[in-house]
């Protein structure tokens, strides 16, 4: 019996590294670093690259040349390449009636079905000309509407690494991927994925990272393993509703 629970709670539980904000201009010197620290202990992360970064405070960092060179090598080593936005810039501000109830400015939510659409399939065209496999999306800032979903769906993207719960889930034929906690947690329980923004790290927050990496090397797991996960069971859709009733007022922990 307690076999059978320990067996559960493992099959359950799990951490995907998300890195946000990978575009030419970036902490060159983490990014380095936290490559070399992933290959050590064989982590595979997801990267979501800004396929036409133009967000003036990212290109304040120094750009590299061969960029999509490097987004190859990274998606040819096992590392999920996700399209994180278009230009990153934003143009709307969602005032809390965006998808997750968030709230903050947005580069989608509000947009017509037809600007956003544009947006995402320019995006993809990019990946696709540099021939990178791209299978999944998070926005800048969290910001969704349901056009946004729509747009996805009409350009053959179904999964989105946002949202509310402690398991992978779908809902309106999307499939989301929790992502909770602005700092680094792991849960006894559930399947999660951190948002980590290496441009804004000093070296203290690297060792510390690298500390929870060496840590949690176990735990952590690919995308594939995170998607095939996707639970949509009545338990998990109620601890799922109850995750999102709680944190919606302490979402900046
Ligand atoms: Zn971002």
């Amino acid at each position: 019996m307690f076999s059978k629970l320990q067996n559960y709670i493992s099959n359950n539980t799990g951490i995907l590294i998300r890195l946000d904000d990978i575009s030419e201009n970036m902490n060159w010197n983490l990014m380095d670093k936290s490559e070399s620290l992933f290959d050590k202990y064989k982590i595979k992360p997801v990267l979501g690259v800004i396929p036409f970064n133009k967000d003036k405070e990212l290109l304040s960092y120094p750009k590299k040349k061969d960029f999509w060179n490097k987004v190859r090598n990274w998606s040819d080593k096992g590392f999920e390449i996700a399209m994180h936005g278009y230009t990153h810039v934003y143009d709307t501000d969602s005032k809390k009636k965006d998808y997750f109830g968030y709230g903050g400015r947005s580069e989608f939510y509000g947009h017509s079905l037809k600007e956003q659409t544009l947006r995402i399939q320019n995006g993809l065209k990019k990946f696709n000309d540099e021939n990178i496999k791209v299978k999944c999306f998070f926005a800048p800032n969290h910001t969704y509407d349901k056009n946004t979903l729509l747009a996805l769906k009409n350009s053959g993207i179904n999964e989105i690494i946002d949202g509310y719960g402690l398991m992978p889930y779908i809902e309106n034929g999307i499939k989301f991927i929790p992502q909770l906690f602005y700092k680094i947690y792991t849960l006894p329980f559930g399947i999660q994925s951190t948002q980590i923004h290496l441009n804004y790290w000093n070296d203290k927050d690297f060792n510390n990272f690298e500390k929870f990496i060496i840590k949690n090397a176990d735990r952590i797991i690919t995308y594939k393993e995170t998607v095939d996960k996707v639970n949509n069971n009545f338990f998990y859709k109620i601890i799922n509703f109850l995750t999102k009733k709680m944190l919606q007022t302490k979402r900046f922990i």
